[in-house]
């Protein structure tokens, strides 16, 4: 029996800590140096209890002619940086494969990448945090603070996610909030996991 997605999580990714990490290297796309924002890493479907499905519909292969109106978009804000250098087509394919294609019944590939692009337009996490006096400085802010600086504005405690910089240093990485199926709703995460982050994180300069 396929069992039931009940929500998603749209994962955003603060390219400076993806780049300043001790276990890969990171590769601007062939189009230049993103600009200094949370980037989209993906929409993942989720099941209650906050395990999830993957790679649903080997059938369903990633299209780009089916995306072509949202290049622009995807560029900017969906940004890869793993090397070599990209245009970006390989992360996206991978995001479609191995997440979009789990909630497929609901958004096809098209709204798939317009839902996620919608949604960051939605909530600008930069400006969020920037209101808040928690900038990407480099410096360290109590994790605390950030959550609280998010839900502030979307009424729902964000999911968290850090790594290590080649210093030791918990770094500020991943930002998730949980949505409806259709991606149109902000919800309460059924489960938050703490996610490797200490109680104070660093946000790095991009
Ligand atoms: P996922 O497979 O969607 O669960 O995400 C993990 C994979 O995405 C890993 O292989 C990461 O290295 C890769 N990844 C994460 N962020 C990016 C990015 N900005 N550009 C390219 N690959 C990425």
């Amino acid at each position: 029996m396929t069992r039931l997605i009940t929500y998603m999580h749209a994962y955003t990714q603060w390219p400076g800590a993806y780049c300043d990490t001790k276990h890969h290297s990171c590769c601007y796309p062939k189009t230049g140096k993103p600009t200094a924002e949370f980037s989209i890493h993906g929409l993942w479907p989720n099941h209650k209890d906050g395990s999830w499905p993957s790679n649903c519909n080997p059938d369903s292969v990633f299209d780009r002619l089916e995306i072509s109106d949202l290049m622009g978009s995807l560029q900017k804000n969906w940004p890869s940086l793993s090397c070599p250098s990209s245009n970006g087509f390989r992360f996206w394919s991978h995001e479609w494969e191995k997440h979009g294609t789990c909630s497929e019944s609901e958004l096809n590939q098209h709204d798939y990448f317009a839902t996620a692009l919608k949604l960051k337009e939605k909530v600008n996490l930069l400006k969020i945090l920037k209101n808040a006096e928690i900038e990407p400085d480099d410096g360290f802010y109590s994790l605390d603070s950030i959550v609280k600086a998010i839900e502030a504005v979307t009424s729902h405690a964000p999911g968290m996610e850090c790594n290590k910089d080649s210093a030791g240093n918990s770094q500020l990485y991943q930002v998730y909030l949980c949505v409806d199926t259709s991606g149109s709703e902000i919800i309460e995460c059924p489960i938050l996991p703490r996610g490797r982050c200490d109680s104070s994180v660093q946000f790095p300069k991009f």
